[in-house]
């Protein structure tokens, strides 16, 4: 029977759904009953201190590590999945240390990263190739260089253009802005921003809560593993817990991003 006057309103399935994920080390627990949602288009960060879980729960998410919980991109369950069939599925971690492979050139980093569409010809990957370099013109000019030897902000840049390359539905990426100066700190995130302006979900993971919140829709704080606070992002940036434990006058990171208020 057709309803009157009712109008339904179901949300959007979010891109990205981690529901009580657990992840111990030795018996130790390092996250504790983690759940979050990623929704389509949306950049949910994670800022907490040092050893806090945040990259035990991004590789427990890409099924690096062993973990309680499940974790599903859009209607995929993704929990029993090794890691290569969540690449193919459209998840992608951009790592901490960057996991480059040095000796390797540019290029030949970038083509790795088109390993999902190896099944498409060269003209496919050839224009994935030109869409990065468009993005990353850095990248372009230096496209014969050994990864090894580029700068750390290069370094980051094609960590996430390789990434970029496998079009993920989904970007995990483990603190961008560690170890780069500011003003490549600033180009990071304002990449970051254009992703999501492009409909790439995005789980970010950072130390530098400032510039973290300054470009996410929404923020979870994560301390000893566990989430303890939640909420939209520009909310977080004004509790007075988040201010003073994270975004604290004369924090170097804070200071690092200062420039990022535009970034949003
Ligand atoms: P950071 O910001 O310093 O990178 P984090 O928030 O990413 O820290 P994790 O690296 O996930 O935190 O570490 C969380 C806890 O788990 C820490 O106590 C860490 O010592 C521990 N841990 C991480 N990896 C391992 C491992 N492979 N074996 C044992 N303990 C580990």
């Amino acid at each position: 029977m057709p309803m009157t006057g009712v109008v339904e309103i179901v949300p959007p399935r979010p891109a990205l759904r981690v529901q009580a994920m657990a992840v111990a080390y030795g018996g130790i627990a390092a996250v504790r009953e983690v759940s979050l949602r990623v929704p389509q288009g949306g950049i949910i960060t994670v800022v907490g201190p040092n050893g806090a879980g945040k990259t035990s729960l991004l590789n427990a998410v890409m099924g690096l590590i062993p973990c309680g919980g499940e974790v599903w991109l859009g209607e995929q369950n993704l929990s029993a999945l090794p890691v290569e069939e969540r690449v193919s599925a459209g998840l992608c971690l951009v790592p901490e240390r960057r996991e480059l492979f040095a000796p390797m050139s540019v290029l030949d980093n970038l083509l790795l990263g088109a390993w999902r569409h190896r099944a498409r010809g060269a003209a496919a990957r050839r224009a994935l190739l030109d869409q990065v370099f468009a993005r990353f013109p850095r990248l372009a000019e230096r496209r014969a260089q050994r990864a090894g030897t580029l700068s750390g902000g290069e370094r980051q840049m094609l960590a996430m253009g390789r990434a970029l390359m496998g079009q993920p539905r989904v970007l995990l990426l483990d603190e961008p802005s560690l170890g780069l100066a500011p003003l490549i700190v600033r180009e990071i995130f304002a990449i970051i921003a254009e992703l999501r302006r492009e409909g790439v979900a995005i789980l970010l993971v950072e130390q530098n809560a400032r510039a973290a919140l300054a470009v996410a829709d929404r923020a979870y704080v994560l301390e000893g593993g566990v989430v303890t606070l939640g909420g939209p992002a520009a909310v977080l940036a004004n509790d007075p817990r988040v201010v003073q434990t994270y975004l604290g006058a004369g924090d170097p990171a804070g200071d690092a991003a200062s420039p990022l208020g535009e970034v949003s």
